[in-house]
């Protein structure tokens, strides 16, 4: 088949690009992102209104078109034979990444079914930004999103959690954060590390990490500002065994250190649980000046 020079251009510079926007701290904005959104041809939006404020504070003026989760199988098919048509088109989503519990799944796979790049302009996520600075394992994360809203399905959902041996990252409104707190603490265990992670890079951001059944029991005394938006992270069970380990130790270190000397002590408390004699030295010696790490 003989191409075409405009077939050819349009193979070229026709993309689709999947935009990260911030997540609340206006400066969170990427220059490649804002290069994209500046040049494409149309601007994808899942609240076209929301999105406008965005970017005409950034001084963007792209034309825009709604997606959302109530269109977004009718209108990936037009904007994809836009795409096929070489024009580059932009997703955007009201914060964060797109398809991160956000829509433009069906709008990716039409692009790609149309022969069309799909180019990330990566940046924000709430989930990562969590689990950044929450000080909880990272080596392996599960990344759940809004659990279900209702009781049965929300218990269903965490007891098929229960064994997954990574941290577990959900996005929660606040007026549910009790319920959903409750139900984590009954079905994967108060004993749990957890982080609460709340209006992320906003004014208001707070991280608090504990186990379960105090965050539960802060939410029950209602020690917790509800408003705004959360990501909670919840660790794998074994990372709570192991602070769990920790306490024990500590107890066993105490009775011990008024007989033994501090070697002594660290050597039969790290025999008797099996854990680091390094590490159980170590609070042997802080307990020692008084400073039980
Ligand atoms: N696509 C977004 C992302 O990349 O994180 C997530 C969109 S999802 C519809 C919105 C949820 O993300 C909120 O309900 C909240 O759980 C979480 N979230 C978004 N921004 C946040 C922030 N600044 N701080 C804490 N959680 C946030």
């Amino acid at each position: 088949m003989k191409i075409t020079r405009k077939t050819k251009n349009t193979r070229k510079t026709a993309c689709l690009y999947v935009v990260a926007t911030p997540i609340g701290n206006l400066s969170d904005i990427t220059q490649r992102a804002l290069q994209t959104l500046k040049e494409v041809d149309l601007i994808a939006a899942e609240d076209t209104r929301h999105s406008k404020k965005l970017l005409g504070a950034l001084g963007i003026h792209t034309p825009m078109t709604a997606l959302h989760d109530h269109n977004e199988r009718g209108k990936c098919l037009s904007l994809a034979r836009r795409l096929a048509q070489g024009e580059r088109i932009a997703l955007i989503c009201d914060a964060g990444t797109p398809l991160i519990s956000d829509p433009g799944y069906h709008l990716v796979r039409a692009a790609q079914a149309a022969g069309v790049k799909v180019s990330p302009i990566p940046g924000p996520c709430a989930a990562v930004a969590a689990l950044s600075a929450a000080g909880l394992p990272v080596e392996r994360f599960y990344f759940y999103g809004f659990l279900p809203p209702r009781r049965a399905g929300r218990q269903t959902a965490l007891r098929g959690l229960r064994g997954v041996a990574a941290t577990l990252v959900f996005y929660e409104a606040g007026r549910r954060l009790g319920a959903a707190l409750q139900d984590m603490h009954d079905i994967l265990g108060g004993e749990r590390q957890a982080a609460l992670c709340r209006e992320l890079t906003k004014l208001h951001e707070s991280i608090v990490r504990a186990p379960l059944a105090s965050l539960l029991a802060a939410a029950r005394a209602d020690n917790i500002d509800r408003r705004g938006e959360f990501v909670l992270l919840v660790a794998a069970e074994r990372q709570a065994r192991a602070d769990m380990n920790e306490v024990a130790v500590g107890r066993l270190i105490d009775a011990l250190m008024a007989e033994l000397p501090a070697a002594k002590v660290a050597a039969v408390a790290a025999k008797t649980f099996g854990a680091p004699r390094q590490r159980v030295y170590e609070m042997v010696l802080a307990r020692k000046k008084g400073n039980p790490a």
